[in-house]
């Protein structure tokens, strides 16, 4: 069978399989903990090939891709990925397409890139038309949860080991509650990290406007910081935008953008400094190429939220492009669950471009104890 034949099979099959893997010590940051996580993993076939694709979400995804996107994408050509999310998205119409149903869209689109670049044996990346050769990531972690010595181990390990010049810890500790820890753990990380590297932190909405100001002020003299990621809310747009009038650090948000108007909406009230988008919740490569050029249409940056193995090859396809988040748990399951998974070289990820798709299949009996449904 030709690559064109191969294009034109409708598909055979979507399925979905859920893995919870637990977090190697309890994790936490300014308004959330958590001590595991869930990977819906759907796996899409036709012409005699498989495609793999993911969300970090809930299983409720899976009723959601069993219910309503199989259904919606089971006579649409393997070649058509298009179609096959205008089907999946015109299907999540009564339920909402913000939320679960976009994390369960974003697991099937992924998978059926795969599947298309596999059916043309050639590596993702190439498919979309690489504009880069590597992705620029950061280490990212530094819990609320750690003590200092986990922290310092941390660190230690994205810059020195790994040779990561930008590294991002939590901070708003108990919904802003401490201040002064929060900015003892950044000063920490600056002493490790040195001056050559970029220290971001992350408030995951923790503090009020005023306090982000003042914290986002003293964390810029004291630490260097670069980055304020949600100092506030990333509902509240316009205290986004209060805040970056008045720290000098980039100010980013966006990693709960389900659709293209949210990140729309975000761009033009111009709240950020580099808008961040991810993979596994805005709808898959398609829509995280969209929201790139919404954010490209007002000279603006995207950053990869997260995922690090399904951003890589999207990552390299768009000229805003400013770095990807390399989070410390997805690095662990990622590693865990696939073979070919990326390892950062001198700060960077590098898509592999000698394997077709993503270049990843999943460690069936490393696996398995971790599936729960
Ligand atoms: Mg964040």
């Amino acid at each position: 069978m030709s690559a064109r034949d191969g294009l034109a099979t409708p598909l055979e099959g979507v399925a979905c399989e859920v893995y919870t893997v637990p977090t190697d010590q309890p994790e936490g940051d300014g308004t959330f903990a958590w001590d595991k996580t869930t990977l819906v993993l759907v796996r899409a076939r036709a012409g005699g090939r498989e495609g793999i694709g993911w969300t970090y979400a809930t299983s409720a995804c899976k009723a959601v891709v069993e219910d309503l996107l199989a259904p919606a994408v089971e006579h649409v050509d393997a070649g058509n990925v298009p179609r096959a999310l205008e089907a999946m998205v015109r299907a999540c119409r009564n339920v909402g397409r913000v939320g679960i149903a976009s994390c369960a869209i974003s697991a099937v689109e992924t998978a059926l890139w795969d599947l298309k670049a596999r059916l043309l044996d050639v590596p993702l990346a190439g498919l979309f038309g690489p504009c880069r050769d590597e992705v620029p990531i950061y280490g990212s972690g530094g819990f609320t949860t750690y003590d200092d010595a986990t922290t310092r181990r941390q660190v230690e390990t994205w810059v020195s080991d790994w040779e990561i010049p930008r590294v991002k810890i939590k901070i708003g500790e108990s919904w802003g509650a401490r201040p002064e820890r929060d900015i003892a753990r950044t000063r920490l990380v600056r002493a490790v990290a040195g001056q050559s590297a970029e220290v971001f932190v992350d408030a995951n909405g923790g503090y009020g406007r005023k306090q982000a100001v003042r914290i986002g002020r003293q964390l810029r003299e004291e630490a260097g910081i670069s980055w304020f990621e949600e100092p506030v809310s990333s509902d509240d747009l316009q205290g986004l935008r209060e805040v970056r009038d008045q720290v000098d650090a980039d100010i980013a948000a966006g990693e709960y953008g389900f659709d293209l108007p949210y990140f729309a909406r975000m761009i033009e009230q111009e709240a950020v400094d580099c808008l961040q988008v991810d993979v596994t919740r805005c709808g898959g490569y398609l829509e995280w190429q969209r929201a790139a050029a919404v954010a490209r249409s007002r000279s603006v940056d995207v950053s990869g939220h997260c995922a690090p193995n399904l951003h890589a090859h999207v990552a390299v396809s768009v000229p805003n492009l400013r770095h990807l988040e390399y989070f410390h748990d997805h690095h662990r399951i990622e590693h865990l669950l696939f073979d070919g998974a990326l390892s950062p070289r001198r700060g960077a990820l590098r898509p592999a471009m000698d394997a077709p798709g993503h270049g990843l299949a999943l460690k069936d009996r490393d696996a398995a104890p971790f599936r729960t449904a």
